[in-house]
């Protein structure tokens, strides 16, 4: 277990796996003399590159009679979390020799660019993968082993909710252990942007900004149209800031200076981690589980509940790479497996409009798992048909932008094809995504100046993303507002007039177009940029029913033993539409409930 910890918290350095020699005798010597050998590749050690979601990945090869002894990456700068994916292929190219591999889930551009670097590496030796010794490993596939275990609490689903139940569990004196379905933890958590919404919290005090869990409430409720459960909103709003404080003070996570206005909050409310990123969040999570002995199982999928005769949960059955698991539980099972934004029969089954055509922000692990296995022991769905979709993202992958930070300090204008601006910039994500869906190519163009672009520190946390947009051509930047507008065609003449118009409102602060409800600065610090975006899913508001204790309820209304949800795997805390920001919040809170309560 150990292993699997220190195998993730390999992050930030620059790791070497191996189980060959790295210093090979037959390696070309300086003189370039190679030594005499009968194989199709010349024994040695070779460098290639390749581009990554972060830059650029480098690795040395070693082989010795046609096989891959050891890969070393020498240089590499992947998103904490998704970089384990090098180290899961580097374990399957030792053991199969071969660069014919399925990419790891969830991390599919740092998995292509690893095994291209590889490639490359052969390359170099003049060699196709294709020269690699053919390693017959079906007789090494042995029967999966069954084994049962017994922990105090199981909980399922390695994210942000997981971690905070995992380690407020443990803390409480439970024997705790968490399984995780990918070979990577983190989930959406980690890919999100991971602000948080806390009412009162001391940036805003700094700020003279007025605030209280009431007002949050409201806005919570308004954003959801009235549906959520007012009980559940409030337990959230008035934890959010003692969660964003724990998450401080106990786990480490260091929030910026500074705090961001999303849709449908009336107030500058929300905290922002270091670097705008998940990643801080999820890193600081899994050194504190590991400080605490919490094991991680990766590559663990829950796959049942397993009840008594009263209907009481008492377990849970797994699937690990080479065991089947049943885990018996003495207190409870938690589910904090996410939502089902990936699961696209799942989408559908709940709301038709949101078919194959949507792109999904979504990490793969998120399909509903929790929902399934909830259900089928008798537990209550609630809201599931409302699937909110991000008005930002990129129109190749779904994946959304960061580019898009700059908007939430209310930096940005919206146009369409024909140059007009549409929608309220810091509309509600529900109302903006429709409204793009609606324009000419279901696409938009989002305006902004170099102030903006310094301000909101694009630069600083989100340099790969904006290589990869100018790389793709989603992104241009240009000196005149005429020619970043042609670089996509749109109508240049309306393109200009709305501009002038809006920089018009800012200066007498008042929109009387769109009424947007931040005009902090005008757009006219050359160069301009305009990034090219599309909406796709983003998190699913339906879900497993729970009480203010994360009590799982079943269709009487009546708690399941030993059962306990938080995160986005539960229903009704946002309504039909989640405000930006609370899902940090939600999941902080009830995953530290769950914790606390399940322990007990
Ligand atoms: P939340 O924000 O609610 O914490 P996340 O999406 O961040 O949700 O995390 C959910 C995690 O649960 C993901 O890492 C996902 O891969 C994992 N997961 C989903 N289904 C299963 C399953 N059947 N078994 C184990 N882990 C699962």
């Amino acid at each position: 277990m150990k292993k699997i910890l220190a195998m993730l918290l390999a992050f930030v350095m620059v790791f070497s796996i191996g189980c060959g020699k790295q210093d090979n005798k037959n390696k070309p010597d300086e003189n370039g003399t190679e030594p005499k050998t009968e194989n199709q590749i010349k024994n040695g050690t070779y460098k290639g590159s390749a581009d990554g979601r972060g830059g650029e990945i480098t690795v040395e090869v070693t082989i010795e009679d046609d096989v891959i002894t050891a890969i070393e990456v020498v240089k590499q700068n992947e998103t904490p979390g998704l970089d384990t994916a090098m180290n899961t292929l580097t374990s399957e190219i030792l053991e199969k020799n071969t660069l014919d591999l399925d990419v790891v889930s969830g991390a599919t551009i740092t998995s292509n660019a690893f095994l291209e670097a590889v490639t490359n590496a052969l390359k170099t030796a003049n060699a196709t993968p294709d020269m690699l010794k053919k390693i017959d490993v079906s007789d090494t596939t042995v029967k999966k082993e069954d084994v049962t275990e017994t922990h105090d609490i199981v909980v399922v689903g390695a994210g942000g909710a997981g971690f905070c139940a995992a380690i407020e569990a443990k803390a409480a004196g439970a024997d705790v252990i968490i399984l995780e379905k990918l070979p990577l933890a983190g989930g959406n958590t980690l890919i999100s942007g991971a602000e948080y919404a806390a009412a009162g919290n001391w940036l805003q005090e700094k700020e003279g900004i007025k605030d209280s869990p009431e007002l949050h409430a409201e806005d919570m409720m308004k954003g959801g149209d009235n549906i959520n459960d007012p009980e559940l909103v409030k337990v959230v709003t008035e934890n959010a800031l003692a969660g964003a404080e724990w998450l401080r003070d106990e786990i480490g996570v260091v929030w910026e200076d500074e705090l961001m206005q999303f849709g449908g909050h009336s107030v500058k409310r929300s905290l922002v981690p270091k670097g705008a990123s998940g990643r801080e969040i999820i890193s600081k999570q899994l050194k504190k589980a590991e400080e605490m002995n919490i094991p991680v199982l990766l590559e663990t999928k829950a796959t049942e509940l397993i009840t008594d005769d009263n209907g009481k949960v008492i377990g849970v059955k797994a699937e690990g790479k080479d065991k089947n698991y049943t885990f018996n539980t003495n207190k409870a099972v938690i589910i904090t497996t996410g939502g089902f934004g990936s699961n696209l029969e799942m989408r559908v089954k709940y709301n038709p409009e949101i078919d194959e055509k949507i792109l999904s922000t979504n990490s793969p692990g998120s399909t509903g798992d929790g929902i399934v296995m909830a259900e089928k022991v008798g537990a209550a769905l609630v809201d599931m048909e409302y699937i909110q979709t991000y008005p930002i993202c990129d129109p190749l992958t779904g994946t959304l932008l960061y580019f898009d930070d700059a908007r939430l300090y209310g930096y940005t204008v919206i146009v369409n094809k024909e140059g007009k601006r549409f929608v309220e910039e810091l509309g509600r994500r529900d109302v903006m995504s429709m409204a793009i869906k609606a324009q000419t190519g279901s696409v938009c163009y989002e305006l902004m100046d170099q102030k903006a672009y310094e301000e909101s520190h694009l630069e600083e946390n989100h340099s790969a993303e904006i290589d990869y947009l100018f790389k793709n051509k989603l992104l241009v930047k240009a000196d005149t507002l005429e020619e970043a507008a042609a670089f996509f065609d749109i109508d240049v003449d309306e393109f200009k007039k709305t501009v002038a118009n809006y920089n018009k409102y800012v200066k007498d602060g008042k929109d009387p177009e769109f009424n947007k409800r931040s005009l902090p600065s005008t757009i006219e610090t050359a160069p301009f940029y305009i990034v090219k975006a599309v909406p796709a899913v983003h998190h699913t508001m339906g879900g497993i029913k729970i009480n203010t204790n994360a009590q799982v309820i079943n269709t009487d209304g009546k708690v399941i033993e030993g059962l306990y949800a938080a995160g986005e795997v539960t229903g009704g805390i946002h309504g039909t539409n989640r405000l930006g920001s609370d899902a940090l919040a939600d999941i902080t809170v009830f995953g530290r409930i769950a914790g606390q309560n399940a322990s007990k």
